[in-house]
């Protein structure tokens, strides 16, 4: 194999500009383009080419095949799901990484991407002002995941273990994770592949938040039953409606059962770098795990999810097995941190350096001001809707999104979904809140959004 670095000056720039110009041309793109299946492998060949192919074919096939069936996650006119962005730091971050092709399974597989790793999330952790326990400096620890589903199934695994290690014999049927049904999906999905037997779905009050009472009278039911409460998530931010859980009445009955405490505030933990939220996240103090995805609302791509544990022990001799092609003499003498037991897979991505960059190149008073801009721009959409006879807000707004219907009732709501989406200059999704379907508005754009938001005020006017 004949590496050609001089070509790869070349076309690397160019493709920094092809990225330029997409990310400039955002605005004007049709946010959700109409594709119809298939239409994308219609234009592929079959089979991979034999000899080498030039890159001006190459990229022209990125620009004629690919940019036009993109969904435009990036994109002002964005407001569904959450937001996934990035910027150029984390996009030269992720040119870094790939060029350095580190392998951060172990302190002595990768130095660089290990320490730039803890002290990445340390830095996060004071910007979030999270407890001590969560720094490394204490008993606990951050760690950077590939998705929030991924951390989840390591906090399910950890609280399963620590489960086993009081009761060697309790069969896994028996051990109960505690969700709400505004939880995220993932976390049944994680529930099931930890082998728990049980998934109990708490009620929640008129916001759409776990009850706690609830949750304690189902702990103690279960227990009757014979069965061993385990586990319970607590989330900041559900993702229909944003609604925010009590974590620290849940935390504190949890304590008291001996319970596992996790916090998901996959979306919503960037509002924590804002004093004036930290209100939401009061309770951390008591729980066993908590993330957040710097990958939804802090222009770092995707995969980034900032995951703490109290004790990193318990993750530590829950996940690490040591074969002979592993050992080396820092890991022995325990000078160092082995992130591989502290997730699934073996392998890691430097990813520290996307989020690194992100913080560095912009700074934090940047970024606080970046989610406060969006915080805003929901409460001036949610006013406005709330004043319009034709809508109802039907969960109270959340940081930067909002909940609404059309009080014509499900049809009259999806009508108007389509006819805004139809424009091509706004993409919204729904959900279901008490058995009607409801509109979600997630700000989260790093471009041009005021506008948009603007735009998207005149199109609910004018359409429904
Ligand atoms: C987005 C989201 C998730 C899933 O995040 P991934 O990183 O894609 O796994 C989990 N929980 C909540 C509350 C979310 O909003």
């Amino acid at each position: 194999m004949q590496i050609d670095l001089d070509e790869f000056r070349r076309v690397g720039y160019r493709a920094v500009d092809l990225v330029a110009d997409y990310l400039e041309s955002l605005p004007e793109r049709a946010v959700q383009p109409p594709i119809v299946p298939g239409s994308v492998r219609a234009q592929l060949p079959g089979a991979a080419p034999e000899a080498p192919e030039s890159w001006d074919a190459i990229l022209a096939d990125v620009e004629s095949v690919l940019l036009p069936a993109l969904s435009n996650w990036q994109s002002p006119g964005w407001f569904a799901y959450f937001p996934a962005t990035s910027a150029p730091p984390a996009i030269i971050g992720e040119l870094l990484s790939a060029g350095f092709a580190q392998q951060g399974m172990l302190w002595a597989t990768s130095p660089a991407c290990t320490e730039l790793e803890t002290q990445v999330m340390d830095w996060l952790a004071e910007l979030c002002d999270l407890p001590g326990k969560f720094r490394s400096s204490g008993p606990g620890g951050g760690v950077i995941q590939d998705s929030a589903s991924s951390g989840s199934l390591v906090a399910l695994i950890a609280a399963r273990e620590r489960i086993r290690r009081r009761h060697a014999d309790v069969p896994l049927e028996r051990l109960v994770a505690y969700t709400s049904s505004q939880t995220h999906s993932s976390l049944v999905k994680d529930a099931r592949i930890a082998g728990f037997g049980h998934i109990r779905e708490v009620d929640v009050d008129d916001k759409f938040a776990m009850r706690p009472d609830s949750l304690a009278l189902a702990m103690t039911e279960d227990r009757a039953n014979g069965l061993v409460p385990t586990f319970v998530c607590a989330t900041i931010g559900t993702t229909s409606s944003g609604a925010f859980d009590p974590v620290r009445a849940i935390a504190t009955i949890a304590e008291r059962e001996r319970v596992w405490c996790h916090v998901d505030a996959a979306w919503a933990g960037a509002a924590g770098m804002l004093p004036e939220h930290r209100v939401l996240f009061d309770g951390l103090d008591l729980v066993d795990s908590y993330l957040w995805n710097p990958h939804k609302w802090l222009m770092v791509n995707f995969d980034c999810t900032a995951f703490w544990i109290a004790d990193r022990r318990e993750l530590v001799e829950t996940l690490s097995i040591v074969p002979a092609y592993l050992r080396n003499a820092a890991s022995a003498n325990d000078d160092v941190i082995d992130y591989r037991d502290w997730q699934v897979p073996l392998g890691r991505r430097f990813r520290a350096l996307k989020l690194w960059l992100t913080l560095r190149a912009f700074g934090a008073e940047a970024l606080r001001t970046h989610v406060r801009e969006h915080i805003e721009l929901a409460a001036e959409l949610d006013a406005w809707i709330a004043n319009d006879p034709r809508f109802e807000i039907v969960a109270p707004r959340s940081l930067a999104l909002v909940c609404f219907a059309h009080r014509g009732g499900d049809e009259a709501t999806q009508r108007l979904v389509d006819a805004l989406n139809a424009t091509g200059r706004v993409y919204l999704g729904t959900t279901q809140l008490r058995d009607r379907l409801v509109v979600r508005v997630a700000i989260g754009s790093p471009y041009p959004v005021a506008e948009r938001v603007g735009e998207l005020r005149s199109l609910i006017d004018h359409l429904a």
